[in-house]
Formats: structure tokens, C-alpha cells, sequence
């Protein structure tokens, strides 16, 4: 099969290699679309580590066309593939959070992933995809589970000011998935004045460029007491900082954002005397695609305006550099296998 193999760090490119089989008791899927995210950004150019020869890609749908058994997902549906692999059988997988399996991995980083003609995935980690969600929106949902799983992690109740710092895809996100759940103030912070128009029509109430008098602003808008959740959505230790400075004495801060810093400075003092409480989340579980298939295919969130371009597969290279470069106007760039 055609795929986009990575060979060594920043080189990416067109190769014939064996198709995935079935033998292992995984189905195969035929990819037709899958989304490029930041993650793959830090695989490709190496500041997440992986074995090479390696085939990213992490957010995909297809068509099966070799099922794993008789209830999986038989030929022809249209499926998403779930990435996080888990064993089903440890502690972790027991008490409900397969997402951090020690035995289990990443499609796409620990093992061979969706830039490619083919890609074979564990039958419990294929969902069928309601008619309602389009081929291009659908590899979005996998984003969308990790967001669901985030917020499910900081509960989120109705009447809480929720403040999402980094406007991209999952920041958007995260907007669209507090307004669900309620949140009274919604503020959306970013650089971007394209992604502060977007957020406002996502449900955003109140979007701010960050500047020297963004704290004064987030403190008239919260009776002078800060955000009782603020989302740190840019994977930037300085923006982790500024989240724990807009939250309020008591609030949450919710690392959203991937930081592989290994060191670097942060406001410890104000961590101890705001008695800030720090989430971190990592994944998703089988449960939330089940709910986010769901949400999506009824119009609960938007997944449209998330979309900025759509490629080619062979131009992941190209992809990979458009996701390296700071552009206000970019969001998810799907690529087309079909
Ligand atoms: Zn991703
Ligand atoms: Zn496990």
C-alpha cells in the first residue's frame, strides 16, 4: 500500500510498504480522511520520541473492509478509529481509565497510524459514524473525545466562568463543549482576531487579545474574584502561568495544552496561596466517542469552522510545515486519501 512513512525526524515522504493484516485480531480499515494535529507536529520533528520507520496519524476515518469479528463493525461502514490503544485487563483499564494503560500506546506513535492507504486498529477501538457527520468533520471527533474527557475531568457546572486561553481546535472546542455544559461566562483569549470571531460565534461571551490589561478586564467580568476555571489550551508554560493568574482563590487550572518542557518557571507561590487545583488530562476512553459521536451527529457542536484547509495525503510534508508556522487563520488541516 501507498503511505506517508516517517524515516528520521522532520523527513517525511510517499512510500510502497505491506499493507496491515488482520492476523493480530484487528480489523482493517481503508483510510479516506484523517486530521493532522500538533502532536504529530512533535513526533515529526521529534520533541515526542518514536521508533522509525514510523507512519503518523492519529485522527482518521475510513470504510472497513476487513472486520476483526462478527460484532465489530462489519465491511463498508463508515468508521472512526479510536488511537488509544489499552489492554482491557489491568488496574487502569478496571477502574475505568484505559487512557492510561501502562500496557497500551498511541496509533500513530507507538505503532503504524493513519497517513496511509490502510490502517488496522483493535475492534473496540472502531465506532460507527452517524450519517449527519461529514467526511471531513469526522476525524475532528477524535479531538473532540480528548476535550470531552478534559472537561469531564474538571466538571464544569452551570454558573461558572470559564476562561479558555489558545483559540485552535481544541480551544474551540472547549468553548463550544462548556456552553453545553452550562457555563454561565464563557471568555476566550487569543493573539488572533480571525479565532476571537470564530469563538464568539461558536458561543464565546466575551473574547480579549492577551495584553497588560487582560487581568483587569477578566476581573470586571467576574465580580473582582478571577475564573473559576480557566483552560490552558496552548501547550505554552508562559500561558499555563497567565492561567494561574487569571483563576480565581480556589479555582481550577485545566492542562489542556501538551507541554514537553522538562523544566521551566511557574507562579509555585501563587499555586499554594490560591490553592489552585491543577488538572491534567492525557486521553480519551471508548465512553467518550460513544458521547461524542452522539453530540456531533445531533448539531450539539459545530465542527465546521474548525476545518482551514484540506490536502492531498501526499502533502503531508507540506502539512507539516503549514502546522510549524504561526498563521492566524489556521485551523485543522484534514488530508484527503481518496
Ligand atoms: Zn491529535
Ligand atoms: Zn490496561
Amino acid at each position: 500500500m501507498k503511505a506517508m512513512v516517517l524515516d528520521n525526524p522532520n523527513s517525511v515522504g510517499l512510500e510502497t510498504v505491506s499493507k496491515p493484516n488482520s492476523d493480530q485480531g484487528n480489523s482493517i480499515v481503508r483510510v479516506t480522511h484523517s486530521g493532522v494535529c500538533g502532536t504529530d507536529l512533535k513526533i515529526f520533528t521529534g520533541g515526542i520520541p518514536a521508533e522509525y520507520p514510523l507512519i503518523m496519524g492519529h485522527e482518521m476515518i475510513g470504510e472497513v473492509i476487513e472486520p476483526a469479528n462478527s460484532s465489530s463493525p462489519q465491511s463498508g461502514t463508515r468508521v472512526i478509529v479510536d488511537p488509544v490503544l489499552y489492554c482491557g485487563e489491568c488496574f487502569h483499564c478496571e477502574i475505568g481509565q484505559s487512557q492510561l494503560c501502562p500496557n497500551g500506546g498511541l496509533i500513530g506513535r507507538d505503532q503504524d497510524g493513519g497517513f496511509a492507504e490502510f490502517a488496522s486498529a483493535p475492534p473496540q477501538n472502531i465506532f460507527e459514524i452517524p450519517k449527519s457527520i461529514s467526511d471531513q468533520e469526522a476525524p475532528l471527533v477524535q479531538v473532540l473525545t480528548t476535550v470531552m474527557h478534559a472537561q469531564q475531568l474538571a466538571t464544569i457546572s452551570s454558573e461558572e466562568t470559564v476562561i479558555v486561553l489558545g483559540l485552535g481546535v481544541g480551544g474551540l472546542l472547549h468553548i463550544q463543549l462548556a456552553k453545553a455544559a452550562g457555563a454561565k461566562t464563557i471568555i476566550g483569549i487569543t493573539r488572533s482576531a480571525w479565532k476571537r470571531e470564530v469563538a464568539e460565534n461558536l458561543g464565546a461571551d466575551i473574547t480579549l487579545a492577551p495584553d497588560e490589561n487582560t487581568k483587569n478586564l477578566v476581573l470586571d467580568a467576574t465580580d473582582g474574584l478571577g475564573a473559576d476555571l480557566v483552560v490552558e489550551s496552548a501547550g505554552k508554560l508562559s500561558v499555563l502561568a497567565q492561567a494561574m493568574d487569571l483563576v480565581r482563590l480556589g479555582g481550577r487550572v485545566l492542562g489542556y495544552g501538551i507541554h514537553t518542557n522538562t523544566e521551566g518557571s511557574l507562579p509555585f507561590y501563587d499555586m499554594y496561596f490560591k490553592e489552585i487545583q491543577f488538572i491534567n488530562a492525557r486521553a480519551a476512553t471508548d465512553k467518550d466517542f460513544v458521547s461524542c459521536l452522539e453530540l456531533v451527529g445531533s448539531g450539539a457542536v459545530n465542527l465546521k469552522p474548525l476545518i482551514s484547509d484540506v490536502l492531498p495525503l501526499e502533502q503531508l510534508g507540506k502539512a507539516m510545515e503549514m502546522v510549524g508556522t504561526d498563521a492566524p487563520q489556521r485551523m485543522k488541516i484534514i488530508m484527503d486519501h481518496t
